[in-house]
């Protein structure tokens, strides 16, 4: 069985009073016993902040990117090793926001997804297709080329300590979700995708949906068969917000 994980990437937002408030909040309105994991992707310069706060608990938390190289002179960047010193778990790699506004192309975000693995982390591969794309019948096409580009870097194996996350780029903040029914034939395609090259890994494999996830829509994305879990920007950062997310796993 795939446990549900809820997943907040707070983006460039957050103060150290914000960063208290909301970690505290969280810790006090979710359980290690619930029936979803929680993870949080804070911005690098209160990953500190939130080791101390959450080390020991059952709130794992993670960077929002990495670097692809271990180390060296790569002014303003950071390394997957880095992370794993502040006791992340998780990367997202391939955010569509590092694609379209920091060019990162489906080998960058291989190279990344690489770099994650080799620190030990569990890289979170974001996929998904523009508003151009899914009008042009586009959206297998374009998730199979970002999933094979990293498939040909890293193999199928790798799979294995990897999180998907499939977020249609027409639906990242903007209050357009995608029904449940779009958003599962897409998962359900990733997943058959993984399985015809490892059935196991592919049914292992957790495939969260962000794109505009609120209360008010959780319970049913979460419902369908492919999908265990979202991966929340603007709701993410208040508690009350996320926690109608958390809660709406039944
Ligand atoms: C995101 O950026 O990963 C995201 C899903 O954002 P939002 O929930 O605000 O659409």
């Amino acid at each position: 069985m795939r446990k549900i994980l809820v997943a907040g990437n707070w983006k460039m937002h957050g103060s150290k009073t914000m960063v208290q408030s909301l970690l505290e909040g969280l810790l006090a309105g979710s359980s290690a016993d619930a029936k979803a994991d929680l993870v949080v992707f804070p911005p690098f310069s209160y990953l500190s902040q939130t080791e101390s706060i959450l080390s020991g608990s059952h709130i794992h938390w993670g960077g929002q990117t990495l670097n692809p190289n271990a180390q060296g002179a790569h002014t303003g960047e950071t390394s997957g090793s880095m992370l794993k010193d502040l006791g992340c778990h998780y990367v997202l790699v391939g955010h569509s926001e590092r694609r379209s506004i920091y060019a990162e192309s489906n080998e960058d975000v291989a190279l990344r997804f690489k770099a994650a693995l080799d620190a030990r982390l569990h890289p979170v591969l974001c996929v998904g297709e523009t508003l151009e794309e899914r009008e042009q019948g586009l959206t297998e096409s374009v998730v199979e080329r970002q999933l094979d580009a990293v498939i040909s870097g890293v193999g199928i194996d790798a799979f294995r300590r990897a999180i998907v996350a499939y977020e249609p780029v027409w639906a990242i903040g903007t209050g357009l979700t995608a029904t449940p029914e779009q958003a599962q034939s897409v998962h359900a395609f990733i997943r058959d995708k993984l399985s015809s090259l490892n059935g196991i890994i592919a049914g292992q494999l957790r495939i969260l949906y962000g794109g505009s996830v609120k209360g008010s829509n959780a319970a049913e994305l979460f419902a369908q068969s492919d999908i265990d879990g979202g991966l929340v920007g603007g709701a993410s950062l208040t508690v009350e917000d996320f926690l109608a997310i958390y809660s709406a796993v039944a």
